[in-house]
């Protein structure tokens, strides 16, 4: 089966970014998200990005306005019925992606395959929600998705080699370099990250360095283009917060226990980039990094 059309669900930070992929390279886009609001910001971010792309002379007009055409909106799953590929990328919650896959399962054709972007829930339980887990796979884009080149792809335990294949090729003809692995908690990327972001956070609460002062000692000491603290406002403290929970509940050791300071963080609604507010402050218009008022004694 070749892959043609294809529907996104959810219009977040990862959704909007794997949705103008897909539609810059050609492939006809559904994307779908409970929230209307959502939705008009995933478009109206896509427009600006595309935007930047040909006032950098990286696309012509003429792309930008094909890509756009690529593209359509939706707040109800039933959309996916026709789509060879359904991409999920809802937040990071097992309840959530659980009801999804079953309404996605007895919604579409059986040849259908159904990806999931999540950051550590396992390919496998999420498979086990359908009758399909053999076509059930990982597609772990990386943000921002259209300048990130890696896809994790994970393999749940009954993920069959063909459907492997398929989305190999699928990741290449996005311009992506995919890279086969397991299911386990957290996958490859993020069992490495959370925990460095977490004793970034750890550092931070114990009073040993500042904001400022973490996320340069690890930008200039070990060459990353961005300290752990911005990374983690960038991908989000709910996200953040969420994948440690799951690497702490799937290998039952403490060392992936949360920060008490993130779970604060999360609890008050102090999330990054997606609120404006989380290590650092972010206001529209302004480009300098600005920590949080709340950090800078
Ligand atoms: P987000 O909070 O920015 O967006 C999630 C979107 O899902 C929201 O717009 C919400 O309205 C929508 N949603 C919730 N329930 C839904 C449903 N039942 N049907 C349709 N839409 C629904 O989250 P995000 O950061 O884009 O993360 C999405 C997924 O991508 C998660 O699984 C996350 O772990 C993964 N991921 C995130 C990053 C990152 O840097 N943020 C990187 C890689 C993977």
């Amino acid at each position: 089966m070749e892959i043609k059309k294809v529907s996104v669900i959810g219009a977040g930070t990862m959704g909007n970014g794997i949705a103008h992929v897909f539609a810059q390279n050609n492939y006809s886009i559904n994307l779908v998200d409970v929230s209307q609001p959502a939705l008009d910001k995933a478009i109206a971010t896509i427009t600006k990005n595309l935007d930047r792309l040909v006032a950098k002379g990286t696309i012509s007009e003429e792309i930008k306005a094909t890509t756009l055409k690529n593209l359509s909106t939706n707040t109800s799953l039933e959309i996916c019925k026709d789509s060879d590929l359904v991409v999920e990328a809802a937040t990071e919650k097992v309840d959530i992606k659980l009801k999804i896959f079953k309404q996605l399962d007895e919604l579409c054709k059986p040849e259908t395959i159904l990806a999931s972007n999540t950051s550590s829930i396992s390919i496998t339980k999420i498979g086990a929600a359908t009758k399909r887990a053999d076509k059930v796979i990982g597609m772990h884009f990386m943000n921002p998705v259209p300048l990130m080149k890696l896809v994790e792809l994970i393999r749940g335990y009954t993920t069959s080699d063909k459907c492997v294949k398929q989305i190999t090729t699928c990741a290449r003809m996005l311009g992506k370099i995919p890279v086969e692995v397991n299911d386990y908690p957290g996958f490859v990327a993020n069992r490495i990250l959370m925990p460095m972001i977490n004793e970034a956070i750890e550092t931070l609460h114990e009073g040993v360095a500042r904001v400022n002062e973490i996320d340069t000692v690890m930008k200039l000491g070990m060459a990353h283009p961005m300290g752990p603290l911005q990374l983690a406002d960038f991908i989000g403290l709910d996200v953040c917060l969420a994948i440690l929970k799951v690497l702490h509940d799937g290998f039952g050791n403490p060392k992936y226990a949360p920060c008490p300071l993130l779970v604060n963080m999360v609890t008050a609604n102090y999330l990054g980039v997606k609120t404006g507010e989380g290590f650092y402050k972010y206001t529209p218009g302004v480009k300098d990094l600005v920590v949080s008022d709340r950090f800078r004694s």
